[in-house]
Formats: C-alpha cells, structure tokens, sequence
C-alpha cells in the first residue's frame, strides 16, 4: 500500500490562505514594481531580483525604468545602452535576454507580455518561475512560485529537513506551493508568500512571535524553525588573481577590449574591459606578454597599481591592475578608445571599475 503524503499544514488550507491573504493586504509594502499591474514593470522587477536583493535593486530599478517606461522602448534601445543602465547589477546575461525578450513581445505578441505560460516560457531567459511569478502577479494566472525565499516558507511550515534543493525534496516543495495555491487570487497570494519569506519568515531570527500562520506551522510546534532550511554545503573558495592593464596615451585615453579570455564570462560579462590575463605565477611578466601577443603593445614598464578584491560567487579574485603609458594606443577593430577621465558613463562591469578607480586621473 502507498504511504499517505503528510499534510504540509497544521491547519486547514482555507484558512491558512485567509490568514495569510489578509496578513499581506494589510502589510504589503509600497515597492516601485507594486505601483500597477504593468506587466512590464513586474517582469523587469522579477528579472532584476534574481541574485539580487530588493534594497540593490531598486535604485537600479528606478532609473531603468525612467530610461525604458515601456517594452517598446526597451526593444528599440541600442544593446549598449542597455548594458549602460544595467551596469551594476551583476549578471548581465539578465538585461541581454530582457532585451531580446522585450524585441520578440513587440515582434510576436504587439507589444503586451504573452498571458499563455507556454508563450512566456518561449521567451529568452524566461524560466519556470519568472513566467509564474510575472503572469500570476500580472494577471492573476492561477500559477505557484517556488523560489528560495518561498521554499524555505513551506519547508518551514511542513517541517521538510534536509536540503531543500535536492531534486526530490524540490519536486515536493513545488508539489506543496500548487496544492496551497490561492487560486482565486493568485497575484496577492504569491506576493504574500514571498514578503512573508521577506519579512518575517527570514533566513536568521524570523519572527514567529508576528507571524500570520504560525499556527498552521509544524517547525515552530515542533520548535525545529531553527533547524529548518539545514545549511547548504559550500563549495570552497577558489582564488584567483587577475592582472589587467590599464594603457595611458597622452592625452589620458585608455582601451577597452572584448576579451574572450581572463574569466570573461564571470568577471567581465562580455562587456568592454581593460586588456586581461589570469596569474599563474608573474603577474607583470604574463600581463606583458598577453599584450604583445594579443594587441602588439610593447610595455617595457607596467606601474603596479592599488590591487582590489571582488567576490563572483566562490571565486575570490584579486584585481591587479597595471598602468602603462604608451605614446599612442593601438587601433584593433575589437577594442575602444576611452578617455579615462569619463569612464562613470560606461556600461561596464563592476570589476572593470574597480580596476579603473585604481587609475590616476580616472573618474568613477
Ligand atoms: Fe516561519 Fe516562524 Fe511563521 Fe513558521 S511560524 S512560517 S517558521 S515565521
């Protein structure tokens, strides 16, 4: 015979819902992605939000959306300049897929984010969960979110140990978000379960005593809260070193290149960067011989610079940047010329500025 799943909640569904639905319509706090129900507006947030905090993003958010007010106006910006106002923000493989994705909702759909979930999962970048999250939210789409703040809710509330990413314990969160699923107002419900994952049922010290639901909540009768997500095995530091070169005309101008190289993908997002090179042993040695070979600049003398760290998931990276002067910079068909003195406007990455900032004469 096969076991009888648990039920997740200590207290019936309908007013589990009830009590949170009333919860977050009475606390509900005034975001910028809040104000209506564009979905344009709750999809730019959504996409904004992964791997960032919600404190982070809003600045970003605020003046994006002062840029791109509409998905028109995203489609039809130059792809640098949407690097330009998503600079910062990390993990810019997010503002390239909403920018494709915002072409194919002009192109496709006339404009208006697709309401069918097949439809927005065909878009770039769009996931499981953004798809729930901006066509439940937008339009009521009976649709459960599952992401760590919500996972870690449930997983609460039913007393689930273990670590919650692993495949089978997933699949059941995510079995669990359906069956409690507020149909009937999915948009509050979800926004519920995550801002109480927010602000009450926090990571460290959630406050049970506040809590909406705690009586529906096994972890904190069976006083395991603390216990519940089980802490997720790191992976181990791994450090690197990174030596860039910051070339100096005269007149104060530096170069930028595409490099495919030093760790493009996760430090300099194919962005534009300074000329780079990953340290085995001789920074300046290995640095001189990078640009010889791949921009036929002689360096005689690269000038250390103050060194930076920066933090890219477990990678630990120590920046090293270089500066040479040179009487002219090299013309490459892959590389920009760039007064050093205006770098605050480019769209480049947040490892690419704390190089710059080492600079004399540059301006951040
Ligand atoms: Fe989270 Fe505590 Fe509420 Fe349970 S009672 S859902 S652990 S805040």
């Amino acid at each position: 015979m096969k076991a009888k799943k648990r039920k997740i909640l200590l207290l019936p569904r309908a007013m589990f819902q009830r009590r949170l639905l009333e919860w977050f319509r009475k606390h509900r706090r005034e975001l910028p992605w809040r104000a209506s129900r564009d979905p344009y507006r709750i999809w730019v947030a959504e996409v904004m939000l992964q791997q960032t905090r919600i404190a982070a993003v809003i600045p970003y958010y605020d003046r994006f959306l002062a840029r791109f007010a509409t998905v028109e106006s995203l489609a039809q910006a130059r792809p640098q300049e949407v690097l330009k106002f998503w600079a910062g923000l990390g993990y810019y493989s997010r503002a390239r897929n909403l920018h494709a994705s915002a072409k194919k909702i002009v192109d496709d759909h006339g404009g208006e984010f697709p309401r069918e979930l097949d439809a927005a999962l065909a878009l770039p970048g769009i996931g499981r969960y953004t798809a729930a999250a901006v066509l439940s939210i937008a339009y009521d789409a009976p649709l459960a979110v599952l992401d760590g703040n919500v996972a870690r809710v449930l997983a609460r509330l039913g007393a689930v140990r273990g670590d919650l990413r692993a495949p089978r314990r997933w699949q059941h969160l995510s079995e669990a978000a359906d069956r409690l699923l507020a149909r009937h107002a999915a948009s509050d419900w979800n926004q519920g379960l995550m801002e109480l994952g927010e602000i009450i049922c926090m990571p460290q010290n959630p406050r049970c005593t506040e809590c909406p639901v705690a009586q529906a909540c096994r972890a904190f009768a069976l006083k395991l809260v603390a216990k519940i997500p089980a802490p997720r095995r790191k992976r181990a530091p791994v450090k690197i070193q990174i030596a860039a070169a910051i070339l100096r005309d005269p007149s104060g101008r530096t170069l930028l290149v595409k490099d495919p190289g030093a760790h493009d993908g996760v430090l300099f997002s194919r962005m534009w960067q300074f000329p780079a090179v990953e340290v085995k042993s001789d920074a300046a040695a290995e640095l001189r011989a990078h640009l010889l070979a791949t921009l036929r600049v002689e360096t005689p003398s690269l000038e250390p610079l103050a060194t930076a760290r920066h933090g890219v998931t477990f990678r630990h990276i120590t920046l090293l940047p270089f500066l040479a002067r040179v009487p002219q910079l090299p013309k490459q068909p892959r590389a920009r010329i760039v007064p050093l003195n205006r770098f605050a406007s480019l769209p480049v990455s947040s490892a690419t500025r704390k190089i710059a900032a080492a600079a004399p004469g540059s301006a951040q």
